[in-house]
């Protein structure tokens, strides 16, 4: 028997007085392609935080291959876990290229610079989601579908074991999230990539995703 990547055991969140998630369990295991679906506000991006440790639960337990997560060096958990959120706050001008290669500072030692096989890896990553034209441009003047395949890129760059992606395919024209979903399908099928999407249409969900986890108020409503 395997063991599961992630996983969650009765797991309670939350952010101010009222819980969002109580007693929450879900096993994720290696290599799965995992849709978790759910109206707004039902906790799909609070889930995603947890299970890559960007927030902690207040009780139970967050497991990354069996040990709790919050053990876990910051460092050390990003070169396993990929988070690409919904949002992409960023304001000040950084090209392209500059974003895609923050992927690799999990790797890097203080005052050490990035090193040949960084750039590589970069390259790599813009090469497989289709930016390399975009190299030099300034990430705030790219379209939001570029946008998403750049924090895609620097995700990939990290070379994680599991990517959490936060809607990534919300309010995109449908050919770029056809675009989007076909680079996460060839991730999980020929690297094996564990990915876990919160997704906000069934439709699309369901053609990609190979498990599909339904979530209302906190609570997960059906599994298969
Ligand atoms: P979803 O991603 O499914 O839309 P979220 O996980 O973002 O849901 O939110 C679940 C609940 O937690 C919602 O009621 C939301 O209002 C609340 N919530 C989310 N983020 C915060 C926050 N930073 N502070 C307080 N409440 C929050
Ligand atoms: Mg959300």
């Amino acid at each position: 028997m395997k063991n599961p990547t992630l996983q969650l055991k009765d797991v309670s969140f939350a952010y101010s007085s009222d819980p969002v998630l109580k007693y929450l369990s879900l096993d994720i295991e290696p290599g799965e392609f995992i849709g978790i679906l759910g109206p707004n506000g039902s906790g799909k991006s609070t889930i995603l935080k947890l299970l890559g440790g960007i927030l902690r639960n207040d009780s139970g337990n967050v497991l990354f291959k069996d040990k709790e997560i919050s053990k876990y060096k910051r460092k050390t958990l990003a070169q396993s876990i990929a988070w690409v959120p919904q949002e992409h706050p960023m304001v000040f001008p950084f090209q392209v290229s500059e974003i895609v290669l923050m992927g690799r500072h999990p790797y890097l030692s203080p005052l050490t610079f990035e090193s040949q096989k960084d750039f590589e890896i970069a390259g790599r990553a813009m090469e497989i989601t289709e930016t390399t034209h975009l190299s030099t441009r300034p990430f705030n003047e790219i379209s939001g579908g570029e946008k998403q395949r750049v924090m895609m890129a620097c995700a990939i760059a990290q070379e994680p074991e599991v990517m959490l992606l936060d809607e990534p395919t919300t309010a995109l024209d449908i050919k770029y999230q056809l675009e989007i979903l076909n680079i996460l399908q060839r991730l999980n099928r020929d690297n094996g990539m564990t990915l876990v999407l919160a997704m906000h249409d069934l439709h699309m969900a369901s053609k990609y995703c190979h498990r599909l986890i339904l979530i209302n108020k906190g609570q997960i409503i059906k599994d298969g």
